[in-house]
């Protein structure tokens, strides 16, 4: 394991003390801390204030009580979060996962990604990550509609436009957001667009949200390749997930002339040779909320492979989007021995402190999360300012500003990494630009 700064080893100690059994937080801490050594010679001001040890505090933690009745009549219990990290740069900002693993540590570790990758998107928001232990998958329209009323009901006294704004993340999409917008107008009796990002396009929605995410990351990646002279033509790629993410790297992928071989969902993961049939992923995951072993069923010549790690497909390029530590050591290995080039991060922290160096000791190129799926949340960014000025951009115009907000991200990493000493150093460049873009308005705030 790298050794931390000595000024801030005490402050991983404290962090680790007083928010036990939380190892996910305590992995993305520590992952952020690591790069902070330079920043910290430099600037002598954050350590008197404190800055680093009030970023690991946040501002507010909520924790709720979620009652409510199943298709039978039952009563259903789960447990609510929203941790409000920081708010120096604009109002809370993250998204809402409901996944039966969510519990604080998950939510934390989420919430303090996201107060880097916000201010990196270089827009006015805060960080913040929410959700809940519950578990949509085989549940009834009628069951997730009056769960999300539940959780809206005590989650509308903690956000608002100016104040607190979630979106969706794992297990929660377009359906989802809708039934927690129409439960927090009808209890403010306000069409208050600007509290939800994730809308449907004609309910205060915009253009190209859905595919933010996958679009960002795929754009990211093209500026690393063209850095190196290259592009996406004829690239092997392989996806992992089969979710919002995954769907739109592979679709903006393919649209750049890579061959996407490989998807998966938690039971494992399909190879197609051919490159993946999108419209058939597409109708089976959004229009039955089905398994990629029914894409394999579907598909002549498409093998299922039950249980084991996708990292075993080679490629040129490796896009974890599925979850946290999906790509570990043992996967790092084969993706090393298969020929990969390029892993860059769709999902949050996928690839494990193990993996990571063991990716870039091989020589392979990697990018944190933080920087390439920034594009969702910087797309729900400017969701909010077509809802404050009440208006609606093209597609065309939208996906155009993604693409700007992109290429700005990966030049701040690479000119960041640069001024500190990391050339070429993405991880390092992503946690010291986000860094001190945050830490400068602590400072400019004062103690609150
Ligand atoms: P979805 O719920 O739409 O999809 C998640 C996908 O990952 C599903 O296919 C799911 O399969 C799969 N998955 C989950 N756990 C595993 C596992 N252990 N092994 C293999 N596959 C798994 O979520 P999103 O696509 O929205 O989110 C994916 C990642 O991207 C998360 O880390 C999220 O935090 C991050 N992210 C999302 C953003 C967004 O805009 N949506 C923005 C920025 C980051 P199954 O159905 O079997 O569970």
């Amino acid at each position: 394991m790298p050794v931390l700064d000595e000024s801030l080893t005490p402050v991983f100690e404290e962090v680790v003390r007083r928010n036990p059994g939380e190892a996910e937080f305590h992995q993305a801490v520590r992952e952020v801390l690591e790069s902070l050594g330079p920043v910290v010679a430099k600037h002598p001001e954050y350590a008197d204030a404190e800055i680093i040890r009030r970023l690991c505090e946040p501002e507010r933690q909520i924790i709720f009580r979620v009652p409510w009745t199943d298709d039978a009549g039952r009563v259903q219990l789960n447990r609510g979060f929203r941790v409000q990290f920081n708010s120096a740069l604009g109002p809370y900002k993250g998204g809402l996962r409901f996944h039966p693993s969510v519990y604080l540590g998950i939510v934390k570790f989420l919430g303090f990604e996201q107060i880097f990758k916000n201010a990196l998107t270089g827009m006015p928001i805060g960080g913040a990550k929410g959700g809940s232990d519950f578990d949509p998958k085989g549940r009834s329209n009628a069951e997730v509609m009056r769960f999300c009323q539940s959780f809206m009901t005590e989650l509308s006294r903690h956000v608002g436009e100016y104040t607190d704004v979630p979106a969706g993340d794992i297990g929660v999409g377009g359906r989802e957001i809708g039934y927690l917008f129409g439960q927090y107008k009808r209890m403010t009796n306000r069409y208050e667009s600007g509290v939800l990002t994730g809308k449907g396009l004609t309910w205060g929605g915009s253009q190209v949200r859905t595919e933010a995410t996958g679009y960002g990351a795929v754009y990211f990646v093209d500026e690393m390749l063209r850095g190196a002279g290259d592009s996406f033509d004829d690239k092997r790629v392989v996806v992992s997930g089969s979710g919002n993410v995954a769907i739109y790297a592979i679709e903006k992928a393919q649209q750049l002339g890579a061959i996407v071989v490989a998807c998966s969902d938690s039971d494992g993961y399909v190879v197609d040779e051919a490159g993946i049939d999108l419209d058939l992923l597409k109708e089976i995951k959004n229009g039955h909320r089905g398994r990629v072993n029914d894409y394999a069923e579907q598909r002549p010549g498409v093998r299922f492979v039950p249980g084991r790690s996708i990292w075993e497909v080679p490629c040129a390029i490796a896009l974890p989007c599925a979850t946290q530590n999906e790509l570990d050591a043992d996967g790092a290995a084969a993706l090393i021995r298969g020929g990969t080039r390029i892993v860059a991060e769709g999902a949050n922290m996928p690839t494990t402190p193990e993996a990571i160096r063991a990716l870039r000791e091989a020589g392979v190129l990697f990018a944190p999360g933080k920087a390439v799926n920034a594009g969702g949340v910087a797309t729900s960014a400017l969701e909010m300012q077509q809802n404050a000025s009440r208006d609606s951009w093209t597609f065309e115009y939208t996906d155009e500003r993604l693409g700007e907000i992109m290429r700005s991200i990966h030049d701040r990493c690479l000119e960041t990494a640069d001024t500190y000493g990391k050339p070429g150093d993405y991880v390092a460049g992503a946690n010291i630009a986000g860094f001190t873009q945050v830490a400068d308005a602590m400072l400019a705030l004062g103690l609150i």
